[in-house]
């Protein structure tokens, strides 16, 4: 099949050959067991292992630290690439990134030095934790909360909806401290985030007295990467493990992750849309009604129109976000606008997909069904559409603000 849509200008020699190799990989290694592992809920371990040896664990983490170095925009392709294959491949991947990405622009030396090599590597995994059973939206509500004792904080609470929370051995953690604040301090201003190294697994975690991961949470689909909750009673955390060394600061610093973290969920969404596209247009084209194939029935090239045009759009999105970021400017706004449109058209463009394949479509043989179940997640991860729009629209008011 032909590469029409979804292309990049501009990409330099080394960025083309990064992902020429990860597309080949996903051709390879990802889609023929994609939907097979997906049905068993089967962690892809295999297909890890031969992404920590494509170094795409350490694709953004500097050369310094034993990354490639490379751009958020050369990362959100290969993210794109990735989720064309699997979607909770991506989602193995995007976790560990911010985090690394809130070490790399947060940490301390001493943090940096001792994650970011490991991190690289793929050896040191990471999982990002605000949500909590109360509240996903509303981050100021978190009430897990840290306490200082001697050289130590000794953190208590839930967390929920830990992507990697499993299989990960470093997980980063925004709780409450309130240190020397006063009472009526605005909530994002008692916030901290925790790096907590652990032992991968479930249950009672045998390094960390006090942390618990309970199982994993049974999904609608976003199988086999697993998703769970946290549970930390009387947890002891060295005052080291504070990501910057201060507390107060995690708000910011996890806003800062998730708006790069938005980049790639629109960037899965774009890789998913287009898997749906390719899967569609060929499946229109084979599936023959009243002595035609279907895709010269007017209303279902209409459809396919209407597939490829969000698609396209979708990616061109998501690659200005990118690259706003890149340039080292703001891009909450086009983060925003570029997650929100993408996650949208994501879920249009598998619906028509699926429509297309008719009743194949609803069963388990054609891998679109798999799609279907891998969309809605989009509308939700790194903040639902409603949160998009309210980031956007004050971004707007301020930029558009009339004077008297
Ligand atoms: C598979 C999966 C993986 C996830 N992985 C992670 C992870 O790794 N780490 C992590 O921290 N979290 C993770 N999450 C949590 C995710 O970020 C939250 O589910 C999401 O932010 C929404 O929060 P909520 O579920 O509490 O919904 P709520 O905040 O309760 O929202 C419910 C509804 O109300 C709407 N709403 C809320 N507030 C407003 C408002 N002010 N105005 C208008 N509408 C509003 C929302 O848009 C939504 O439609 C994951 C979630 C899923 C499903």
């Amino acid at each position: 099949m032909t590469d029409r849509l979804a292309q990049t200008d501009g990409l330099t020699d080394i960025q083309r050959e990064i992902l020429s190799t990860v597309r080949g990989f996903v051709d390879k290694e990802i889609l023929p067991v994609a939907t097979e592992l997906e049905h068993r809920d089967e962690y892809p371990t295999q297909i890890v292992e031969g992404l920590k040896e494509l170094g795409v664990f350490g694709l953004m983490i500097p050369e310094e630290y034993g990354g490639l170095g490379e751009s958020l925009l050369t990362y959100a392709l290969a993210v794109e690439e990735i989720a064309r294959g699997w979607m909770s491949v991506s989602g193995i991947i995007n976790t560990h990134f911010i985090v690394a990405y809130m070490l790399q622009q947060h940490g301390t030396q001493e943090q940096k030095d001792y994650f970011l090599p490991k991190m690289a590597a793929g050896d040191v995994r990471g999982a990002f934790s605000m949500s909590e059973p109360g509240l996903g939206s509303d981050v100021s509500a978190i009430r897990t909360k840290g306490v200082r004792e001697g050289d130590a904080y000794v953190v208590n609470g839930q967390k929920m909806w830990l992507t990697n929370g499993g299989t990960s051995n470093l997980v980063a953690v925004l709780c409450r401290t309130d240190e020397g604040l006063p009472e009526d301090a605005p909530a994002h201003r008692s916030m901290t985030t925790f790096l907590i190294e652990k032992e991968p697994g479930f249950g009672p975690n045998p390094k960390v007295s006090g942390l618990t991961v309970p199982g994993k949470i049974e999904k609608m689909g976003y199988k086999g990467v697993d998703t769970t909750e946290l549970i930390l009673e009387d947890v002891r955390v060295p005052a080291d493990r504070v990501l910057g060394g201060s507390t107060g600061k995690g708000f910011y610093q996890m806003m800062d992750g998730v708006e790069v973290g938005r980049v790639n969920v629109a960037a899965r969404g774009c890789g998913v849309a287009r898997r749906a596209f390719e899967l569609g247009i060929a499946y229109a084209q084979q599936r023959h009604t009243f002595g035609k194939p279907i895709a010269e029935h007017q209303a279902v090239q209409f459809k396919l129109a209407e597939m490829a045009t969000k698609v396209e759009a979708a990616h061109q999105m998501m690659v200005n976000a990118a690259r706003k970021k890149d340039s080292g400017q703001r891009n909450d706004l086009e983060a925003g606008m570029a997650k929100y449109l993408a996650a949208e058209y994501c879920k249009e463009v598998v619906e028509d997909a699926f429509r297309i394949h008719g009743g194949y479509g609803f069963s388990k043989e054609y891998e679109i069904e798999r799609l279907y179940r891998e969309a809605p997640m989009l509308l939700i991860g790194e903040g639902t559409a409603e949160i998009q729009k309210m980031i956007i629209g004050r971004r707007l008011l301020e930029e558009y603000r009339i004077q008297g």
